[in-house]
């Protein structure tokens, strides 16, 4: 049987000095803002993405990222002669989900078709892809803007599989030569394409973002990034503001986080925007990003579409969607993460802000929700998500998952201070510490039950101290401004260290200010 790790020429030790000469005519591109203001971009992403199915889009090997190499592999994902593909219901599952989710028209009938090139991780010479009838399109997504909501087309999005993987790097003869590794061949994956709608880089990040949490929520992909199961070609060209025809795009392959891409672009629309000022002219191409150098490069010339000779898959019959399949899709369709903050926003009275964090992930979302119907006070969970546990996730660089305090422990903690059991000082005194100890609500709170000053002559005696050291507050209060308690409760729970009983507190803080 095939193959284990197989050295290959590498190519880039071929491509490097000439790259090398290219990046050292960099320019380090800086036009002065008048200059840029005269233009604007135009930005098309293409997105890829895999598909989370136990087994390859048309062979029965697992869909696993990082099985030692050459492991996941049959005589159909390498092609050897003879072997048949078989289409894998669940990714169509997926994929119809996904066109749905992004409000694509779904074609009832859809054909596979050979996208023919040649490359080492390309064992079969051609990839199953979709071509001119694609499985949906005319979709959009919406995306905040800071002149409002806009919608981004989306042209259409298509099934097809992923090729395998050149490994360039780390191995002891990495210098010389490239490994590759089969597993990924046949892996399902979506091509999701943009219109030309985007333009600018800020647009674009807010577009990946958008699209990143539909998948999601959906389900169909993990999107990891790192893992390569989402990866994204930005398309870019400038014109100057007014035009009604684009300029020559440029493609940028090869950026592995949002961020970069957002960077890319703003370097590549200041290359191209050079470049036509002093008089040259774009050419189309495709460009790697090279994020320690924060710029693009050339890679090679855009290669048309007839140079893949696309035909149709002769050994798969055209893809026709039955209506049991459409209502197993329609059933597995989640609520999607803008409408699910619409309904947040008015069943928990939460804000806008609250709504977004809390809507990170599908997961953290149920967390949050079934929290919130068991708590005293929805708001007051989704304050101390955003106060409390937010800030200290971030001061240690951990993602929610990754938090000591469960949702259900901050419900837990929420009602404690709802009932007035817990000042607001303790409180963070007890987030610091479970942060500390990793334990969670209510175990960090039997361990350290906070002291609280329950004995109204105590409270008052603090209260007379505070309403005499401040004759001025409590004139403003008596003159009218009811606000003012909430001064003279400050001050108190400060003398108090933090232990009063916020609930006395309040209530003889008005008494003795009124009487
Ligand atoms: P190609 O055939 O070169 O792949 P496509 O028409 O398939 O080009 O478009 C690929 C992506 O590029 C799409 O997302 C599209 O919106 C975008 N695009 C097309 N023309 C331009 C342009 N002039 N400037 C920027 N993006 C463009
Ligand atoms: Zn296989
Ligand atoms: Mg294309």
């Amino acid at each position: 049987m095939l193959p284990q790790a197989r050295p290959l020429p590498n190519p880039d030790s071929r491509l490097s000095s000439a790259a090398k000469i290219k990046l050292s005519m960099a320019t380090t591109a800086s036009v002065p803002p008048e200059i840029l203001a005269k233009y604007e971009a135009v930005i098309g992403l293409e997105v890829h993405v895999q598909l989370l199915t136990a087994t390859k889009a048309f062979c029965g090997c697992a869909n696993q990222f990082g099985a030692p190499p050459n492991t996941n592999v049959c005589p159909v994902c390498l092609g050897l002669p003879g072997a048949l593909p078989v289409l894998n219901e669940k990714a169509v599952e997926y994929a119809t989900l996904a066109s749905l989710a992004l409000n694509c028209q779904v074609r009832d009938r859809s054909i596979f078709a050979r996208k023919n090139y040649f490359y080492p991780d390309l064992p079969k010479g051609y990839q199953i892809s979709q071509y001119d009838k694609p499985l949906a399109e005319h979709g959009w997504i919406e995306v905040p803007t800071p002149a409002g909501t806009k919608r981004i087309g989306i042209t259409r999005l298509h099934m097809e599989e992923d090729a395998g993987k050149s490994l360039h790097d780390g191995f002891p003869d990495s210098a010389t030569r490239t490994y590759v590794d089969l597993n990924r061949c046949g892996t399902p994956l979506i091509e999701i394409v943009s219109e030309p709608d985007i333009r600018t880089p800020d647009e674009a990040y807010e577009y990946l973002t958008r699209l990143k949490e539909i998948l999601l929520f959906t389900g169909v992909s993990d999107c990891n990034m790192e893992e390569g199961s989402l990866r994204c070609d930005a398309n870019v060209s400038v014109r100057l503001r007014g035009a009604e025809k684009f300029g020559t795009k440029a493609e940028v392959k090869n950026v592995n986080s949002f961020r970069f891409i957002r960077a890319a672009l703003e370097y590549e629309i200041e290359r191209q925007i050079e470049i036509i000022e002093s008089g040259g002219r774009v050419v189309q191409e495709s460009r790697l990003w090279n994020a320690n150098e924060g710029r693009t490069y050339s890679m090679r010339s855009k290669e048309q579409a007839h140079d893949y000779r696309y035909f149709p898959e002769p050994d798969l019959p055209p893809l026709v969607l039955t209506a049991r399949l459409k209502e197993e899709v329609v059933k597995l369709m989640p609520e999607l993460p803008e409408a699910r903050r619409k309904r947040m926003i008015a069943e928990y009275e939460i804000t806008e802000q609250d709504a977004q964090t809390l809507t990170a992930t599908r997961s953290l979302a149920d967390q949050f929700e079934s929290a919130a119907r068991a708590a005293k006070n929805p708001k007051r969970v989704a304050n101390l998500v955003q106060s409390e546990l937010t800030s200290r996730l971030k001061a240690r660089c951990l993602e929610l998952e990754q938090s000591p305090i469960t949702m259900k422990g901050i419900a837990f903690a929420a009602d404690l201070a709802e009932e007035g059991k817990l000042s607001s000082k303790q409180l963070k005194q007890l987030f610091d510490s479970a942060f500390e100890s990793g334990e969670d609500f209510p175990a960090v709170y039997e361990r350290e039950k906070p002291q609280q000053i329950t004995d109204p002559a105590a409270i008052e005696k603090m209260i007379d101290e505070v309403i005499a050291a401040n004759p001025k507050q409590v004139e403003q209060y008596r003159g009218g401004k009811k606000t003012v308690a909430a001064f003279f409760v400050g001050q108190v729970m400060k003398l108090s260290k933090g232990q009063a009983n916020p609930a006395l507190l309040n209530e003889l803080v008005t008494k003795k200010l009124d009487g």
